[in-house]
């Protein structure tokens, strides 16, 4: 299979399905630059060859509108700045035929918002699901997609998909346009590749034992990971708001915390496949809970199955960071997916950060951990220890989809 490093772009034209979606603050100016600067190995490769790049791109959800709130004309300077080179814009991502075809080497063109025509998307606008009608218009725009990729194709020579951030959709621009490619002549990018290694490092090239970290706020959200890591761990630990439904299911008090009602005998039963599976199943067992959900609530350490009327859990308690941390250090293998508290309270983000530093002692004694989906991002950086884990990983959704063992439709159209 082609691979960027091994190919050489000289004189050809790329098409780069990059994720520039960026965000803006109200004046159009870009306030976290890291998915750009998560594309440029691959960029750069491509003009370093001689090939010149024709950039594609979604950015924020226009639902096949043209809003120029979302234009990515007004990231075309920190692009070029960027990439060292004056990238051009073509301000119809539909019609950059003659653009592209006037592209010379080392050259860069930056097309507008593949999202503001319906077909990138391919799903029918202004209909409803339940209408009649809906199939055939669902139909009618899987033709136009078909067409609207197909010009995109027409643009290059060559296409390269460095977007994970996407490649669980089935898009025009991320799975649609591959088909009009040679094998021969489509890829992955370097950062999709780096994605799918630390991927296949936590669901097939293990080492053990594998310490799975999985917070946030519902079990509802996360049931199809648990399910496929329970195959794979050594150890699942089950924190953050999922806690009180698991607690609550046991016979518990949990007061007012988070709770899903309709998931309790969810949560039996991945307590006995757990049980059936041999895996080291860890949950909460004190809480720091308060008073109400403000960082100034008052706050008490309580037991996670005890917690007083009125109160809710809000953080793990230190008992449970400490069983927790253990776990982690002597992992070979780590994989976070969401925090252990309401992190974005100060005061509730001591248990996430206690999984943090845990994490990154064993990333220094040589465990592979991979961070990413969700709010984990926000969290390792809110602690400053991006660098310090072993992968951090830029696809949220599509993070977690491969973890469930999704096969992403943005791979499965360049490899097959
Ligand atoms: P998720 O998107 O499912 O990964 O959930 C992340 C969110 O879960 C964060 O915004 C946290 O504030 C929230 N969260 C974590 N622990 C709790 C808790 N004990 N109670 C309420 N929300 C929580």
């Amino acid at each position: 299979m082609a691979n960027v490093t091994d190919f050489n772009f000289a004189g050809k034209k790329a098409l780069v399905r990059v994720d520039f979606n960026v965000p803006l603050n109200e004046k159009g100016q870009i306030t976290d630059d890291t998915r750009i600067r998560g594309a440029l190995p691959t960029l750069k490769k491509i003009l370093a060859d001689g090939g010149s790049l024709i950039l594609m791109s979604h950015m924020g959800k226009p639902k096949g509108k043209v809003k120029p709130e979302l234009s990515l004309g007004q990231i075309v300077d920190a692009v070029s700045a960027a990439l060292g080179v004056k990238v051009q814009f073509a301000p119809d991502c539909a019609k950059a035929g003659d653009a592209a075809e006037a592209l010379k080497p080392g050259e860069a063109l930056l097309l507008e918002n593949l999202r503001f025509y319906p077909e990138e998307e391919g799903k029918p606008v202004g209909i409803d699901k339940a209408d009649p009608a809906y199939d055939e218009a669902k139909k009618e725009m899987k033709a136009k997609q078909k067409e609207f990729a197909k010009t995109l194709a027409s643009y290059a020579d060559v296409y390269v998909n460095d977007a994970f951030g996407t490649a669980h959709r089935k898009h025009a621009s991320t799975a649609v346009v591959a088909d009009f490619f040679a094998p021969e002549n489509k890829m992955v990018g370097l950062l999709m590749e780096k994605e799918l290694a630390a991927v296949d490092n936590v669901l097939n090239n293990i080492k053990r034992p594998f310490t799975a970290i999985m917070g946030g706020s519902k079990v509802s959200t996360k049931i199809g990971i648990i399910e496929n890591l329970m195959e794979k761990v050594d150890n699942l630990i089950l924190c953050g708001g999922m806690t009180y439904t698991f607690m609550k299911a046991l016979g518990g008090k949990i007061g007012v915390s988070i709770c899903e009602d309709d998931k309790l005998q969810l949560a039996l039963d991945i307590i006995e496949k757990a049980k059936a599976k041999g895996v080291n199943l860890l949950l909460s067992e004190d809480s720091v809970c308060a008073d109400s959900f403000s960082n100034d609530a008052n706050s008490q350490i309580c037991p996670s199955n005890a917690i007083p009327d009125g109160w809710e859990g809000l953080d793990i308690g230190p008992k449970t960071q400490e069983k927790f941390a253990n776990a982690i250090k002597s992992a070979k293998t780590i994989l976070w997916n969401g925090p252990a508290g309401v992190f974005e309270f100060d005061n509730f983000a001591v248990g996430s950060k206690a999984i943090a530093d845990a994490v990154v002692e064993a990333t220094k004694n040589g465990a592979f951990s991979l961070v990413g989906g969700g709010d984990s991002v926000a969290c390792v950086n809110k602690f400053g220890y991006a660098d310090q884990v072993s992968y951090v990983s830029t696809g949220g959704g599509a993070l977690l989809e491969a973890i469930e063992g999704k096969v992403l439709p943005g791979v499965a159209a360049i490899k097959g």
